[in-house]
């Protein structure tokens, strides 16, 4: 899945090392649901297909929270079972035999809060979208179905719908038929062609239209749209999906292994995206027009679901401390997949952004990434590092035979980190067991000292390079085969590629025409995730931004120069500018430039950059706003980019307050992502004194909208210091939303405005006039209940 702190979503509740035991293998799951969804109920009926894998199994013990059980039957009669609240104990009239397949149907009724979600069914005004869908990673199925709810074990599942036929049923694998009923309502029947892991199971429920699209090798795309966004959207959302299929299907070797692949949006989702089997589920913030492509867009998203196709759903971690084995993967082919379709830069500024959040997470700790909570970043942006190093370390081509093998010999099986070690040995001969030891099993990052010094030695030149390991001795040393670049000045450059292993090592770089040297590059292009301490003069900065030839020495150069004063970089930095193709080089070099309003001619360019996040770091770093370049700046109100135009709005109307009532004209019919222009908009114009912008924001904040706009609008109603009573009930709903990223702004909003004495009343007694059930109160009364203190009261 992706996990969504700036772009990919989930925590996993890591349950150890050790594969869950289990008394029976399940086979196959046949679920039958209907829902009362303005009741928030599920009616369900399954049967379990299973074979005992031990003698003398006498029951079945399944996860059921909070469920409700009517009945379980065994060969059609009644049996025994005891519910616990978080399991359904089973009683068979006796033991049955070893390895032979039987059977049980269980009969029960839920009311989740989890596993299962009904969106916009409360909504009073009829705005709101109407849906149904499930999430089941890591282990929730079990709030809505009695199961045996842990990836360890496949097996092939239907799942029989029945719902009102305006709306479209989703679940995994082949669309078995459609019966209508008497009653008008329309059943719908999957199922899966191949086993998986339950926890991949999925049904979503909405008013979709769908799109057919086909690969070269036949496989059909099924993407599901919402039909009032088709025109502005249904394309920018799917751009690339099928190019996504059959470029990863060459990398790998390996054909798609479902029978179709569908991708549908939701709205108020927890994630960013789940990669059920054949039916990925996506947050509808990324169900974007071409405007909001332009800031945030699905497709690298796409791309990472689509590899859990393979890496998750076709060969799945058997236990939660082999996470990585998925997550790490989808991250890294999505990153190759985006650099396939935009080009080498995107693929090498990728590796960076993920090695910046490996680095950070060993701030806190130094978990491995094979361990059962290492956290996020070990298992998405550190594990795919780690790919990315085998790939350096061990060649591109090595790499790619080892996957297709260790894909193909574990097809639809589960696997742990060693079967990838033994593909290395399988199909490439090689036992990297220290690679794996350093990377994997160990925690922690090298940090290399470098300096260098030139040489005279029997009459030839050298480059002298001293490296220390100077990382904690708890760490240990890492064993790494590293790159070290001489560059001259003049051009050209000599390289030697050094086994690094001891605490201190010396590399002699030959430098045979004796030029004088312009800068030095270690791991050259960045391939080694690592803390550096190399200290270097501007002049040798200025020219590794000059000449060096991988984007990240570049950006490294203009990161080191950030200390340096604007006037000792000023006309290099311009110079950079004009030559850099990549955006991201371009965005930092203007969040430099534009700190010094002086730098006008350049701020005026860079306002015109063709890329959006070029031109946010200039409007981001220029402070104040000078009224010489009011022109240029008030332009980006009109900017293509939502982020853009929203900050441009905001900013301008602090700076040029007299010229606020024409922006508002300016920017009244933009929306944005969640509304995101538009409740700028209407935040400046409350501060104006627009009781009518209040109200609309009220309603913003209200179960109308999904929980984008709402967050948006609590943001804006708190930056306003705004509590009207018309806000309360849509707060105190965000506050017990199952959304935790809604709950939070919420909490965030609550926590401000209970800090002052005006507002403390008014919600305390909200609070107190309502009831509320033992799950709400729960939530509720850790953030009501308190007496505020009193100061002259003194018991003796
Ligand atoms: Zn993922």
């Amino acid at each position: 899945m992706v996990r969504m702190l700036g772009g990919l979503g989930l925590l996993v509740w890591a349950q150890g090392y050790v594969p869950r035991e289990r008394l029976v293998d399940m086979e196959r799951l046949r679920l039958e649901v209907r829902f009362a969804p303005e009741k928030g109920i599920v009616y369900g009926l399954v049967t379990h297909v299973f074979r005992p894998l031990r003698s003398g199994v006498d029951s079945l013990v399944l996860d059921a929270v909070d469920l409700t059980i009517e009945e379980v039957r065994f060969h059609g009669q009644p049996v025994p079972f005891r519910s616990t609240g978080k399991e359904l104990i089973v009683r068979f009239p006796a033991a049955l035999p070893l390895d032979r397949s039987d059977s049980v149907s269980i009969r029960y009724m839920a009311t989740p809060r989890k596993g299962l979600y009904f969106i916009g069914w409360k909504d009073p005004t009829g705005r709101a979208r109407k849906q149904i869908w499930t999430q089941g990673q890591a282990t929730d199925h079990r709030h809505w179905i009695p199961c045996y709810d842990d990836p360890n074990d496949k097996l092939l599942t239907e799942t029989i719908v029945t719902f009102d036929s305006r709306y479209q049923v989703l679940s995994n694998g082949t669309l078995v038929d459609t019966v209508r009923n008497p009653d008008g309502t329309l059943t719908w029947h999957w199922r899966m062609q191949k086993p998986h892991s339950l926890y991949l199971l999925m049904i979503a429920i909405g008013e979709y239209g769908i799109e057919r699209r086909q690969t070269a090798s036949g496989l059909p795309l099924l993407l599901y749209y919402y039909p009032d966004r088709k025109e502005c959207c249904l394309e920018p959302t799917y751009r690339y999906s099928v190019e996504l299929v059959e470029k990863l299907e060459a990398e790998l070797g390996v054909p798609f292994p479902w029978e179709k692949y569908a991708q549908v949006p939701v709205a108020d989702y927890l994630y960013g995206a789940m990669e059920n089997t054949t039916a990925t589920v996506f947050g509808d913030f990324f169900h974007v027009d071409n405007r909001a492509y332009l800031d945030r867009n699905y497709v690298e998203v796409n791309a990472h679901e689509l590899v859990h196709q393979w890496f998750g759903d076709y060969v799945t971690a058997r236990s939660f401390a082999h996470l990585w084995l998925q997550e790490s993967f989808a991250t890294h082919y999505a990153r190759f997949l985006v650099g396939q379709l935009w080009g080498p830069d995107y693929y090498h500024w990728g590796r960076r952004t993920e090695h910046t959040l490996a680095l950070a997470a060993s701030q806190k700790d130094n978990l491995p990434i094979v361990h059962p909570n290492p956290g996020y970043a070990r298992i998405y942006q550190k594990g795919s590092a780690v790919l990315d190093m085998m790939r350096y370390t061990f060649g591109n081509e090595t790499f790619r035979r080892v996957i297709t093998h260790y894909l193909r010999k574990h097809a639809y099986d589960v696997v742990e980190t060693h079967d990838l070690y033994q593909a290395f040995q399988d199909a490439a001969g090689l036992s990297p067991a220290e690679f794996f030891e350093q990377w994997l099993y160990r925690g922690g990052e090298p940090h290399y000292r470098v300096r260098y010094q030139p040489i005279e030695k029997g009459g030839k030149t050298f480059t002298q390079v001293m490296v220390e390991q100077i990382q904690d001795t708890a760490i240990g040393l890492f064993r790494m085969p590293i790159t070290i670049a001489v560059h001259y000045r003049g051009g050209g450059y000599d390289t030697v590629r050094a086994l690094i292993r001891e605490r201190r090592e010396v590399v002699e770089v030959p430098n045979p025409n004796k030029k004088p040297i312009a800068f030095v590059l270690f791991d050259p292009g960045g391939w080694i995730l690592k803390q550096v301490t190399f200290d270097k003069s501007v002049e040798e900065l200025l020219a590794q931004l000059e000449g060096a030839p991988a984007l990240l020495d570049r950006y490294d150069a203009l990161l080191a120069l950030r200390k340096v004063p604007l006037s000792a970089k000023r006309e290099a930095l311009i110079a950079a500018y004009q030559r850099e193709k990549f955006w991201g080089l371009r965005a930092e070099i203007a969040a430099q430039l534009a700190t010094d309003p002086a730098n006008q001619a350049f701020i005026r360019q860079a306002l015109q950059d063709p890329h959006p996040q070029v031109r946010f770091a200039v409007l981001a770093n220029l402070n104040p706003l000078p009224a010489s370049l009011r022109p240029d700046l008030e332009v980006l109100l009109r900017d293509s980019s939502y982020v853009v135009q929203a900050l441009a709005l905001e900013r301008l109307s602090e700076a040029f307050p007299r010229r606020v009532p024409q922006y508002l004209k300016q920017t009244a019919t933009d929306l944005g992502v969640g509304h995101s222009v538009r409740i700028k908009h209407l935040e400046v114009a409350a501060l104006q004194g627009d009781r009518t912008a209040v109200d609309k924001l009220v309603d913003y904040a209200s179960v109308s909208f999904e929980f984008r706009t709402r967050q948006n609008a609590l943001r804006a109603l708190k930056a306003l210091n705004l509590l009207p009573n018309s806000l309360l009930p849509h707060l105190f709903d965000a506050l017990l939303s199952p959304n935790a990223r809604l709950a939070a702004v919420a909490r965030e909003c609550v926590d401000y405005w209970m800090q002052q004495t005006r507002f403390r009343q008014t919600l305390q007694n909200y609070y107190q006039q309502r009831s509320w059930s033992p799950a709400e109160k729960a939530i509720l009364a850790p953030l009501f209940d308190y007496k505020a203190p009193t100061f002259y009261q003194r018991s003796s």
